[in-house]
């Protein structure tokens, strides 16, 4: 059984706010698609859920909507989740604005609440 998760999803290049749909392969949890519309100020925020395990790109992944950008990370300041070009490009947030490089591997979110 497929599971699947949502994260707001942060562009550091539009600062908007989108959505990302997580599916877990029985592997890990796979970025499938982030919403091409920004979500809303101040949308009701859903409950969250612990995703743990390992992170990746689902293959038909298309990239951020705001800038093409194929990969991601979690900000290590604020903890969302951002867009990122890959390879050794800094990391700029799209949330708090922090900027730097990127250290380690995701080993959790938090997602929003399937339910
Ligand atoms: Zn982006
Ligand atoms: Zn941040």
């Amino acid at each position: 059984m497929a599971e699947s998760a949502w994260l707001t999803f942060h562009c550091g290049t539009d600062k908007q706010t989108r959505l990302a749909t997580f599916h877990h392969n029985g592997t890990e949890w796979q970025l499938a698609e982030v919403s091409a519309e920004p979500l809303p100020e101040g949308g009701a925020m859903p409950g969250r859920i612990a995703m743990t395990g390992q992170f990746g790109l689902a293959p038909g992944y298309t990239g951020c909507p705001g800038c093409a950008a194929v990969n991601f990370v979690r900000c290590g300041s604020c903890a969302e989740l951002g867009c990122w070009v890959g390879a050794s490009a800094d990391f700029t947030c799209g949330n708090c604005g922090i900027q730097g490089p990127v250290v380690g591997t995701i080993k959790s979110l938090n997602a929003m609440d399937v339910a």
